[in-house]
């Protein structure tokens, strides 16, 4: 007892770590403040490691040895901030790793705005104010036949608005098979209830007809609504009226019919191999007053919430005082608007666009990198059996998740080593490469990697392999 007691008077103290050389470097590099914040958590961690008995080695003690694991902790914990990846997952679309990546186009235009001031709400000719949406709303009004747009945070927050603007205090009626949950908890119903609108579900979850939407309609409704079940598809014995016919009896019954369509792709994906992905074109075509869509999906631009339709309710809708809380800023109006021009010309969208360049890449592309990479890896990665094998990849991002895109992934496994070390050393690396895991194998994916990144993946992966090499020896 007297021994630990001992022990705990011999703690070191905050000003003393704080002295220690390592740690004024570390303050230097990160703040005085995240220093001293981590260093009295340290020792607190210590203090109870010693009352329970946990710790009983004299050494941890030591001030130079307490500094120096501080340090390292501070440096992993600030390493892991933001910073860009190497997606080596075959998910194009991965909604942990940011979504779409943007093309040349969007980021000069990103750059030119963040760097100064722009005339985001101004308009120049008659020095007026007006609505920042105008910057898009031309080209998105072009590509999808709209009437007119509006751009919000992202697809969820557009769902919030047009529900808070259109059908607050009123019903919504809902097909049950589309009361989805997507990523993160956003269920559907529980988003209505939120922003004060009442469900009223039609149908069944497998079948639903215009008569059960017919059926639903009273004094008491305030907009019809149709869901994109993006996540998961209903098989065998469905149906669902075409979107004509509700946007039909939603008209004869002066209400608005609104369809979320999730990922919101603006050309047909069916080009890609990809059939079930509903084109914003044609849900306006078909008679929708909103359509919703997501501007970092199929798209492939940055994160937003792109509302297209009918003139009056785009009206109704920016004038609710939702919208405000939702406001882009310049540089995703800047961004977006570099994009939606390259869709003007679709065989340029396809080329320039990353997610789109990724997905049309040919499979025999794919095949001749990965054997690249795995005889430069095999030649290094003594300890591990390197190979290439037919994978697939697939679009992610709450699009439909049995519809595969062919790829190639490189291969590895080994006897002595674990695949989960090789992951996590992967990941922690400079560059981070994120790698999925499979059948006791590391699978690097290359449909979703760029060309440009091939060389910089086998040197993260060697040096991985290498790093994990001397721990198993020490
Ligand atoms: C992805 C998705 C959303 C949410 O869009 P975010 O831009 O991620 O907020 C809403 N509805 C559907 C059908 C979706 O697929």
């Amino acid at each position: 007892m007297a021994d630990k007691n001992s022990r705990l008077r011999n703690l070191p103290s905050v000003s003393a770590l704080l002295e220690a050389p390592i740690l004024r470097d570390a303050a230097q590099q990160f703040g005085q403040a995240v220093v001293s914040k981590t260093a009295r958590q340290a020792i607190d961690k210590l203090r109870e490691e010693l009352m329970s008995g946990v710790i009983t080695d004299e050494e941890s003690l030591s001030v130079e040895r307490f500094a120096t694991r501080i340090s390292r902790h501070l440096i992993l914990q600030e390493s892991s901030k933001l910073q860009s990846v190497i997606n080596a997952t075959g998910i194009l679309l991965h909604t942990g790793l940011g979504r779409a990546p943007l093309p040349h186009a969007a980021i000069e235009a990103i750059t030119e705005t963040a760097a100064g001031y722009a005339n985001v709400e101004l308009d120049l000719e008659s020095g007026d104010r007006r609505r920042r949406s105008v910057h898009v709303a031309d080209l998105l009004c072009e590509l999808t036949g709209a009437e007119a747009a509006h751009v919000v945070n992202n697809n969820a927050g557009a769902t919030a608005l047009v529900l808070a603007a259109l059908a607050t205090g009123r019903e919504v009626i809902v097909s049950h098979g589309e009361l989805i949950e997507i990523g993160g908890g956003y269920r559907l119903p529980e988003v209505m209830e939120t922003f004060g609108a009442k469900l009223h579900p039609v149908g069944t979850t497998n079948k639903t007809r215009i008569s059960d939407y017919e059926a639903a309609i009273t004094g008491e409704t305030g907009a019809v609504l149709v869901v994109h079940t993006s996540n998961y598809a209903i098989r065998g014995f469905t149906e669902s009226p075409p979107l004509q016919q509700i946007a039909e009896v939603s008209h004869r019954h002066n209400l608005p019919f609104v369809h979320d369509i999730g990922s919101g792709a603006l050309i047909d994906f069916a080009q890609f191999g990809c059939h079930s992905e509903p084109v914003a074109a044609d849900s306006i075509r078909a008679g929708a007053d909103l359509a919703l869509f997501s501007g970092d999906k199929l798209l492939g631009g940055p994160q937003a919430g792109i509302i297209v339709g009918g003139q009056q309710w785009i009206e109704r809708i920016v004038a609710h005082p939702l919208n405000r809380a939702l406001r882009v800023d310049k540089t995703t109006l800047a961004a977006l608007r570099a994009i939606l021009q390259l869709y003007r010309l679709p065989e340029q969208a396809v080329t320039c666009i990353p997610l789109l360049r990724m997905l049309q890449t040919p499979v025999e592309e794919l095949q001749t990198r990965t054997e690249k990479i795995a005889r430069a890896l095999g030649d290094q990665m003594t300890q591990w059996k390197v190979d290439v094998q037919k994978d697939e990849a697939y679009l992610g991002g709450g699009s439909i998740p049995d519809q595969a895109v062919p790829s190639w992934s490189v291969s590895m496994r080994s006897n002595v080593l674990g695949v989960n070390a090789l992951a996590v050393t992967l990941r922690t690396s400079v560059p981070s490469v994120i790698p999925r895991i499979h059948n006791n194998q590391l699978l690097i994916n290359l449909r979703s990697v760029y060309p440009e990144q091939d060389e910089a993946l086998v040197d993260a992966v060697t040096k991985a392999a290498l790093i994990l090499n001397h721990e198993s020896h020490e």
